[in-house]
């Protein structure tokens, strides 16, 4: 006889998991299977929130674990909540998909703070390398488009000098509005937004993930350390949710520093140069040979 306790328990749980949905939320991660696997539906019911509450789920996310186990029960039925690109094998089309699913998006606080319009990302859908910076700034507001004022000019010139063109990376921001005053997004700001960023990378799937500058290189990584620290190597990156395979194991991710902070002290040009140098070495690529005069 169907116990009327875990019928309730099954839709409050679907219900809860399509709130998060519609958050742009898909992944969530069991603390404990064992204990979750056991429990009945009694010990369940009052720590509902103890299996999907944000903090929780912030808590997992820096660990990066691929495991996801976004099931909804519903009706005696358990099926997983896919992302809605799930299964589209054309980047360009799961993109379309994820900015869709974006909408005209209010889910953190920039939306009511001046912000133009929502600046998604941009670039070639299948590159190979893909930068990802803090957020826009006025110029990108206006123009719908990452890194387009003075610092997206020097982040052209540094992809040129690297023997690509701007459109064969792709270009995106951790958080996808303009914050007030060019200030630094804030961290409930970034767990809101990047969600998305990591559904972008899944689908693009690049080889290299360069961060540009502390706040995008601490969100994707979840590391609190200093840009010394952080730069000059590379990290095994893998966007949460997503699973490794044998075509797509992850992206190597690099950090460098962002164009502003390069504007504003052009010494540090250098040490940037040889950040992107390692990506290229990894990336196979050579810097464009000078014209013979
Ligand atoms: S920053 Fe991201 S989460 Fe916040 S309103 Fe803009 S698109 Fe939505």
């Amino acid at each position: 006889m169907p116990n009327l306790a875990d019928a309730e328990l099954r839709r409050a749980l679907a219900n809860r998991v399509r709130f998060y949905n519609e958050l742009g939320i898909y992944d969530f991660y069991r603390r404990d299977a064992a204990v979750l696997a056991d429990s009945t539906a009694e010990e369940l019911d009052p720590s509902l929130n103890l299996a999907l509450r944000e903090p929780e789920m912030r808590e997992e996310m820096p660990a990066r674990k691929s495991a996801a186990v976004a099931a909804v029960v519903e009706d005696g039925v358990e099926t997983l909540a896919p992302k809605p690109e799930q299964g589209v094998k054309d980047p360009a089309a799961a993109l379309r998909i994820i900015r869709e699913d974006l909408g005209d998006c209010t889910r953190c606080k920039l939306h009511k703070q001046g912000r133009k319009q929502i600046v998604f990302g941009v670039g070639n859908p299948r590159a190979e390398l893909m930068f990802v910076g803090e957020g826009p700034g006025a110029d990108e507001d206006v123009q719908g488009e990452p890194f387009v004022g003075r610092a997206g000019q020097l982040l052209n010139n540094m992809i040129k000098a690297m023997g690509l063109r701007r459109e064969e990376v792709y270009i995106a921001n951790v958080v996808k509005c303009r914050p007030p005053g060019n200030r630094t997004p804030e961290r409930d700001e970034c767990e809101t937004c990047s969600p998305f960023l990591m559904r972008q990378i899944a689908a693009i799937k690049p080889k290299v993930l360069v961060a540009l500058g502390a706040v995008a290189a601490k969100n994707l990584l979840a590391m609190n350390a200093s840009m010394a620290e952080l730069r000059g190597r590379f990290y095994d990156f893998l966007p949460a949710g997503a699973r490794a395979t044998e075509a797509w194991p992850g992206a190597r991710l690099a950090v460098t520093y962002h164009p502003a902070f390069l504007l504003r002290d052009p010494r540090q040009k250098g040490e940037a140069w040889k950040d992107l140098q390692m990506v290229m070495k990894y990336l196979g690529l050579e810097p464009p040979k000078k014209a013979a005069d």
